[in-house]
C-alpha cells in the first residue's frame, strides 16, 4: 500500500491511526479492496464523529461501496474492544461497547 504522497506504508501503519477494537474491521477492508482491484493509495484514515472514515485515490463504485459498509459497521463496534457498540457522547461522539461508555 502506499500513502497519499506514494510513500509505501504498511497495514501497521494504517490501524495506528484508530484504535484497536477497529483493527479486525480495516484489515479485512483492505483484504476485500485487494480483491476489487484496489490499487492500494490510502489518502487517510481515521476515527470522525464516532465512526471510522477511510479516503482513498481513485476508486471504482464497487471500491466504495464496500468501504461505506466497513463505515457504517465502525458504528456498531466498540473502538476500543471490538464489543458491539454503540454510538455514545462522551464529551465528544464516540462508539463503545457498555463498559467503555463508563466514565
Ligand atoms: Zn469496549
Amino acid at each position: 500500500m502506499t500513502d497519499y504522497y506514494g510513500k509505501d506504508i504498511s497495514l501497521d501503519e494504517i490501524l495506528l491511526h484508530v484504535r484497536p477494537g477497529w483493527h479486525p474491521l480495516i484489515t479485512t477492508l483492505v483484504e476485500d479492496l485487494g480483491k476489487l482491484g484496489w490499487d492500494g493509495q490510502v489518502c487517510q484514515v481515521k476515527e470522525k464523529f464516532g465512526g471510522l472514515r477511510f479516503y482513498i485515490g481513485a476508486k471504482s463504485d464497487e471500491i466504495q461501496l464496500r468501504i461505506t459498509e466497513a463505515e457504517k459497521q465502525s458504528y456498531k463496534i466498540c473502538e476500543i474492544c471490538g464489543e458491539p457498540g454503540i454510538l455514545v457522547k462522551l464529551g465528544w461522539l464516540m462508539t463503545r461497547c457498555p463498559e467503555h461508555s463508563k466514565t
